[in-house]
């Protein structure tokens, strides 16, 4: 395969955490880059909030983590909670600072990293940041591709080395390279509401970011910098899912969760369906897919995100060699498929699975059995630490850069 003759830009799809995690790690390296992103302004809304430690070690190389340490919340602790008995598992993050420069995570939302990164590309040259421009279309050659977006219901043409899909799980670029997606969705849906409601200060030590299981209605409570998030699954049977955004809904499960006198402050109220998904190849010759476009999952764990930004810094790092070397794309490329989709997203698809089947349990036995051993784990200073890298995604990504 034929490296690039010239420096044509590396067109990337998508100015979410991957797309713009990735244009500013090739910016820094003087790499041109063309970032198409649909939307007039950078999206604001409530998605994935936790960044793991090795997703802060890779940003901190961006020189962004100081910046989103200031506007997050550091969480050194996190809890598996047990409704029913009240009992707690808490993991100490502690554990693994002599492992990270980040033995925490930063509950920030995702989109103040995309703004971040968003206010500095402009002070990179060859840097074209086209908002308002939708990815439609490609046709790839030896030389590179040529990339049709639309703006303004207007085509612009574009050519690139290499286009790189970070535009989110309904992909276009995935949908044009004819790559299946394959998996499943849940029959039901997540509901998250957040509220400014202090629960630390009525739930007695409750940490930043709370697992509680009940064989009745498990959930997930966390906090960001802003504001108190909590996600329930909903009924899958449901036919009017709607209905779990109305008002009076909404404040019955808060109410369940902690009953108070008073009306819950709503701050927001989000519906979503959960997928688990993965594109049958990440790699079509100079066609690579990245994030949410390659894979998708379920929240339990705060996989998503962080699996996309690991898969960005990957192929960053290859797309630096291929500039600034002459290495040829076709191996580099090959081995960033192998890299990511063989070996992490393996493990983040089974993981977010199984930690779904733990929390949704409906048999008291499996729900004890579950606890004791979160209760066990956290005890053995050894074992959690283990745990804790685990879940930060430490293990994964060392088994997966190992091959
Ligand atoms: C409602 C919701 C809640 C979530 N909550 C969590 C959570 O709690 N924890 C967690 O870990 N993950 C969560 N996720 C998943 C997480 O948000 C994603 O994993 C993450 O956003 C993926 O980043 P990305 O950059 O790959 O894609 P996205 O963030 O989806 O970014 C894609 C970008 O591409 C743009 N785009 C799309 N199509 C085109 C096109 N044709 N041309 C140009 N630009 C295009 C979009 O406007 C967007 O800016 C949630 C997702 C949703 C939808």
């Amino acid at each position: 395969m034929q490296n690039p003759a010239s420096p044509l830009p590396v067109i990337i799809a998508g100015a979410g955490p991957a797309g713009s995690s990735l244009a500013l790690a090739l910016a820094q390296q003087d790499i041109p880059v063309i970032l198409l992103e649909k939307e007039l302004s950078l999206p604001i809304d409530l998605r994935a909030s936790t960044f793991h430690p090795p997703s802060l070690e890779m940003l901190s190389g961006l020189g962004v983590t100081d910046a989103m340490l200031a506007k997050g919340l550091k969480v050194d602790r996190y809890q598996y909670r047990d409704r029913k008995t009240g009992e707690v598992a808490e993991f100490d993050m502690s554990l693994i600072a002599k492992d990270t420069d980040f033995p925490f995570r930063l509950q920030l939302e995702q989109y103040e990293l995309t703004h971040i990164i968003g206010e500095r590309l402009p002070a990179y040259p060859h840097v074209k940041v086209k908002m308002g421009h939708r990815f439609v279309s490609y046709e790839q050659n030896a030389q590179g591709v040529v990339v049709t977006a639309e703006h303004q219901g207007q085509p612009v043409v574009l050519r690139g080395s290499f286009l790189i899909g970070c535009d989110g799980a309904s992909s276009q670029v995935r949908k044009a390279a004819s790559i299946g997606y394959e998996g499943f969705t849940y029959d039901e849906k997540f509901l998250v509401v957040s509220t400014p409601f202090p629960f630390e200060e009525v739930f007695e030590n409750l940490s930043y970011v709370n697992y509680v299981s009940d064989p009745d209605e498990w959930c997930v409570i966390l906090r960001t910098d802003k504001i108190w998030r909590v996600l329930w699954p909903t009924d899958p049977t449901c036919e009017t899912p709607e209905q779990y955004l109305e008002e009076d809904y909404v404040q019955a499960r808060l109410q369940h969760l902690y009953p108070k006198d008073t009306p819950y402050e709503i701050g927001h109220r989000t519906l979503y369906n959960v997928h688990q998904r993965v594109a049958a190849q990440y790699v079509k010759d100079r066609v690579v897919l990245v994030g949410d476009a390659a894979h998708i999952n379920n929240p339990l764990g705060g996989m998503g995100m962080n699996g996309g930004l690991h898969d960005a810094f990957n192929l960053a790092d290859k797309l630096i060699r291929i500039y600034q070397q002459g290495e040829d794309y076709g191996p580099l490329f090959a081995t960033y498929e192998r890299q990511r989709k063989d070996l992490a997203v393996e493990f983040v698809q089974s993981h977010t699975i199984a930690n779904k089947k733990l929390m949704e349990a409906t048999d008291e036995a499996v729900q004890k059995q579950r606890q004791q051993s979160f209760m066990q784990t956290a005890a053995d200073p050894v074992k959690a630490r283990e745990f804790i890298l685990e879940r930060a995604m430490f293990t994964c990504l060392r088994d997966s850069l190992a091959n």
